[in-house]
């Protein structure tokens, strides 16, 4: 049988088992593409158009055509198109094209990763080979040995690195690098996407630094970025570079047909919502297309998982010795020799399953598969895609298949195809004006160049900045210009991946002590309290103690079945309303808030199932901070109007809270933990206790709170960092729509009262939650 044979007749046997449970909630059917191309520019080197037609090349796709013709405009670009589309030839084209018309001309490319940056090394000296002249290629990054530093920093035509380089080792030392600055003529960032809320909000000071630098040699770089897709490709470049940017989104490489199957495990226990675990039903979907032959990806949400999934596949696939090694795992944490071993077998065919963390979900060459099998929702719509793609040929068919999770935004998508294939995925958010980052970059940027009287950094005015750091002894005014002073090297104190650099080790005393990673002050409390379960790259860490003075936490690895969920009381005060919108039948608003954040006790939760199986009592310092927040207040006469008992009434408040939190990073791509939630009464501006406090305690006062009269919920989603990073605005531009979401979900969901995948873990939603839930969202949506 042909291999797309063996495709349907794998896509019927799936389907028939889908039939009997009920789990296929779609198939949608994409079909080919043919392709569409141009011949190559005559104002192309003849050397390189040569060069690429020996490799294969021998025309341009049309988006590959439009980004060279909007590049020689001297236009910034940012590239939208999928994996496998020959993006990165968008960008090799124009800057091996400048370098062999003008030999001092210079390119930086950005790499999130290692693993890509080296890829994309692979591939542009094999290009490179084929060239007449010798064009240098250097990777700058941690691992470059300081010997051969010089030699790059003086010769390298295209230097391939990450922000977390550029921003401390080539930024502040830019005097060693002039060669490079004058003749700075393209900066490349690939895989935009990537670089969203905190990460980009750096990122984007970066670029101001680094063009800040370029200005002061006599360059101004254009800017080529590429980027899966997001709904607000144009907006993220345009906020990320603070430059005009032009849009490249037509893709023009064949595709096969596809299908794309969604899958939902069958419900076992109606009442309670338990559905089989998604990890088994991943298992027996992968091993329907293994066994027909097909080369199968399957995209496990963690290492542990990973592994897991490796050897059920392994135990159903490799029957005999020949077959050995058919079945792998990749990972981060495997040595880059064993993950260059496994690209390749993929690429040759010698692999025919492999199971990956979300390591591959990024441009690495493993050329084309058959089948992608997602084992639970990824979290974005946007990686989905990714993921997705890295099934599929030029010609011939190719599926993918989500297996959806109990999460609520995982069974939100997974009952909801066509909010999933009709939609734009979720927006990227970043905020580069958030107060912490952007004065550490100035910092950052003062002790590179001093900052001349009434100059700006990007489109911000920083006067009062400046003098703030000269009170803080850290830049001195003279003669117009504010000066470094300090002995202090700014760039160290900044981590990319966090706001403030007041970070907990996590040490692992299971053997020899060894710090494991390091956590945001702010997520600490919640993530590190004693008796958590630390999950690290899908290992599971058994908190011992978290010592707060030293900002260390030390753990042990061990093996459950649980994960711990902190409860937290977390009091909210407004402190200025930015904006209010009446939607008919309640209002929302953002603004600034005042947050106050303590840890009281934690939950064990079970997983696949999400039960609560016990629970403790703690007692933490409480963390505060500024943030911006998104509220929605129910009005106080619908609210007491609801014909439920007190405590039911209570219960559907608390339910929506838990729904609104899970499904708003539908919207966003963040994590839920980015979120945080707190209910409060609009009418005394009080703050309303959790209620797993309020179980168990029975506060007279916070009693009182409820049956008031004038009691008028307010249900707050904050920004989870000090001075947010764009997360709560964007919720207040959604109007209804989060709230149709909600109500969807609990809508469609088949428990009874509320279970994790609506209003929260099983028996603690409560009484009627989800009547009373489902009612005050029909009445505000109206
Ligand atoms: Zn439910």
């Amino acid at each position: 049988m042909s291999r797309d044979e063996n495709l349907i007749k794998s896509l019927e046997e799936l389907k028939k088992i889908g039939i009997i449970n009920d789990s296929i909630t779609a198939i949608k059917h994409i079909p080919a593409r043919q392709g569409r191309y141009m011949a190559y520019p005559s104002d192309v080197h003849p050397a390189l158009i040569k060069a690429l037609q020996e490799k294969g090349f021998t025309r341009l796709y049309t988006h590959q055509n439009l980004s060279w013709q909007l590049i020689k405009e001297g236009k910034n670009i940012v590239i939208v198109t999928p994996t496998a589309s020959g993006k990165t030839l968008c960008y090799n084209l124009p800057v091996l094209d400048s370098i062999l018309k003008n030999p001092s001309a210079r390119a930086i490319y950005m790499f999130p990763t290692k693993a890509l940056s080296q890829d994309q090394r692979a591939e542009l000296d094999e290009t490179i080979k084929l060239l007449p002249e010798e064009i240098r290629i250097f990777t700058y990054d941690g691992d470059t040995p300081q010997d051969a530093r010089k030699a790059i920093r003086a010769r390298g035509h295209i230097i391939l690195t990450n922000p977390d380089m550029l921003h401390a080792g080539i930024l502040p030392h830019h005097t060693k690098w002039i060669k490079l600055f004058e003749n700075l003529q393209y900066v490349v960032i690939d895989e935009l996407h990537n670089y969203r809320g905190i990460f980009g909000s750096h990122l984007a000071n970066i670029l101001r630094r680094l063009k800040r630098i370029a200005n002061f040699y006599g360059a101004s770089p254009q800017f080529i970025l590429s980027t899966a897709t997001i709904s607000n490709p144009l907006e993220m470049a345009e906020k990320i570079t603070e430059e005009p940017v032009s849009l490249v989104d037509e893709n023009g490489a064949p595709q096969g047909e596809k299908y794309f199957v969604f899958y939902n495990p069958p419900v076992v226990n109606k009442f309670l919502g338990i559905r089989r675990s998604y990890v088994n039903e991943s298992r027996r979907v992968a091993s329907i297309f293994l066994k027909n032959g097909l080369q199968t990806i399957v995209f496990a949400q963690s290492r542990l998982i990973t592994e897991v999934l490796v050897t059920y596949l392994k135990e159903d696939i490799e029957k005999t010795i020949q077959q050995k090694g058919l079945i792998r795992g990749y990972r981060g944490g495997y040595l880059p020799l064993k993950r260059r071993e496994i690209e390749k077998k993929l690429r040759e065919g010698k692999i025919r399953g492999v199971v990956s963390t979300n390591a591959l979900e990024l441009g690495i060459d493993i050329g084309s598969l058959d089948v992608a099998v997602l084992a639970g929702y990824p979290g974005t719509i946007t990686s989905t895609w990714q993921m997705a793609g890295r099934a599929g040929r030029k010609s011939g068919k190719s599926a993918a298949v989500l297996v959806g999770t109990s999460s609520p935004l995982g069974q939100f998508i997974i009952n909801n195809p066509d909010y999933f294939f009709s939609k734009n995925p979720e927006n990227a958010l970043i905020n580069p004006d958030n107060l912490s980052i952007l004065v550490s970059h100035i910092e950052c940027a003062a002790f590179e160049l001093p900052f001349v009287e009434g100059e700006k950094f990007g489109s911000q005015e920083i006067g009062e900045i400046l003098k703030f750091l000269v009170d803080e002894k850290l830049v001195h005014f003279s003669k117009g210009k504010w000066f470094w002073t300090s002995d202090a090297y700014p760039a160290d104190g900044v981590n990319l991946r966090s706001i403030s650099s007041d970070n907990f080790v996590v040490v692992d005393t299971t053997e020899k002590s060894k710090a494991i990673a390091e956590v945001d002050f702010s997520s600490a409390l919640t993530a590190l309290h004693p008796k958590a379960i630390y999950l690290c790259e899908g290992e599971q860490y058994f908190v011992e103690n978290l010592d707060f003075e030293q900002r260390k936490a030390y753990v042990k690895k061990t093996d459950v079945d649980y994960y711990t969920d902190a409860i937290d009381y977390t009091k909210i005060k407004i402190l200025d309303s930015f904006d209010q919108k009446n939607l008919g039948k309640c209002d929302i608003s953002h603004g600034e808030v005042h947050v106050a954040t303590q840890v009281v006790g934690f939950k064990k939760i079970k997983f696949h199932t999400m039960e609560n199986v016990g629970s403790g009592d703690l007692s933490l310092p409480q963390n505060e901070m500024h943030t911006t927040a998104y509220w929605l207040t129910i009005p106080s006469q619908i609210f007491h109007s609801l014909s439920f008992a007190s405590e039911e009434k209570i219960n559907g408040l608390f339910g929506l809270t838990y729904c609104l939190h899970h499904v708003s990073p539908l919207f966003m791509m963040c994590d839920l933990r980015d979120v945080g939630v707190s209910v409060g009464d609009n009418s005394t501006g009080k703050s309303v206790p959790p209620r797993d406090i309020r179980q168990k305690t029975s506060h007279k006062e916070d009693k009182d709170i409820f049956s008031d009269i004038d009691f008028e919920p307010n249900i707050f989603i904050f920004d989870n960092f000090p001075g947010g990073i764009g997360l709560s605005p964007s919720l207040f531009d959604l109007e209804k729509e989060l709230l149709k979401q909600c109500l969807k979900t609990i809508a469609a969901c088949p428990c009874k009262e509320g279970c994790p995948s609506c209003l929260g873990p099983v028996k603690e939603s409560g009484k009627q939650a989800k009547e009373v839930a489902l009612e005050i969202l029909r009445i505000i949506i109206n």
